[in-house]
């Protein structure tokens, strides 16, 4: 069997390759048969069985040998602050899952090399963001909304709006499925790290707006600039509407083989995606600020 500080950094390393959460090993999962694939565990070593004999109680137990190394491995992990148990995940997500911690997370970059990228552009999940993505998924949609932060300082580098920036582009590209809201386009990178989609905001970041589910949208690069270059938006309904300056276009301007990105929405009544839940649809206080301050009608 592989030592137990082997297994260590390859559960460390799987969290990162499963955006941030393992589910708490059980028999038969697909992560633990992962995990005994990676080490090429034979057939004895994957049924392997150990048995612990509890006197007080005349009983024995007999569990998996495998299935107590990944749990230990994880357990030190959890120790040293590496990772969140199960039972704590559980009350933060509502899943029995061991997830990254904001150690563990820069922890598991530095064992793949990969310091260097910016933790706000990959969708890792790490414990301390998504109880700030809870927060912002589950505050109940205020109907008289500013989505300007009148009191916001522009340059602010505290940790807590580090987190909160970050929990925004997480809350937002997950209520889109990761999906551009107005042509649908879905790509992450090779090792499923990064997400193409950008998390918008509507009242952008330089005009005070907030990092909140409902001053966001998840729009494609493309689509993010020219929505925030005033040529598409929505109507309060959802439909996406294009500036009417489109006419004014040569026809090699947005073309990309046979589409147009922008005419494409041009007298199409198409309603852009959105969110499942109601909750987290974008604000009509944010689409109006947007309509009359970067629309160009
Ligand atoms: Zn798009």
């Amino acid at each position: 069997m592989p030592p137990k500080a082997v297994v260590e950094t390859r559960v460390l390393k799987a969290l990162l390759r499963h955006r941030g959460v393992l589910k708490e090993f059980a028999k038969g999962t697909d992560i633990v048969n992962e995990l005994a694939d990676e080490f090429t565990l034979n057939q004895q070593q994957r049924t392997a069985t150990l048995e612990r004999v509890y006197r007080k109680e005349n009983r024995t137990v007999q569990s998996l040998l495998w299935l107590r190394l990944l749990f230990r491995a994880a357990d030190t992990l959890a120790k040293l602050g590496l990772v969140s148990r199960p039972t704590a995940t559980f009350k933060l997500s509502g899943k029995r899952e061991w997830m990254l911690t904001e150690k563990g997370f820069d922890e598991a970059l530095k064992l793949e090399g990969k310091q260097d990228l910016n933790k706000e552009n990959l969708g890792v999940r790490s414990f301390e963001v998504q109880k700030v993505v809870k927060t912002l998924v589950s505050t109940p949609r205020p109907d008289s909304y500013d989505p300007v932060a009148r009191d916001k300082r522009l340059v602010t580098r505290s940790s807590t709006s580090y987190f909160r920036s970050r929990a925004f582009r997480q809350a937002v590209i997950e209520a889109y499925d990761c999906k551009c809201a107005f042509c649908a386009f879905k790509l992450s990178s090779p090792d499923s790290l990064s997400w193409e989609v950008q998390a918008a905001h509507i009242v952008p970041n330089n005009f005070k707006g907030k990092d909140d589910i409902w001053n966001g949208l998840a729009l494609c690069g493309i689509h993010h600039w020219a929505f925030d270059a005033g040529w598409l938006s929505v109507t309060p309904r959802f439909i996406i509407d294009v500036s009417s300056r489109v006419g004014f276009l040569s026809d090699d301007f947005a073309q990309i083989c046979d589409v147009n990105l922008i005419r494409m929405f041009e007298n199409k009544k198409t309603r852009m995606l959105l969110p499942v839940e109601k909750n987290l649809f974008p604000h009509e206080n944010a689409i109006a600020w947007h309509r009359s301050n970067r629309f160009v009608a």
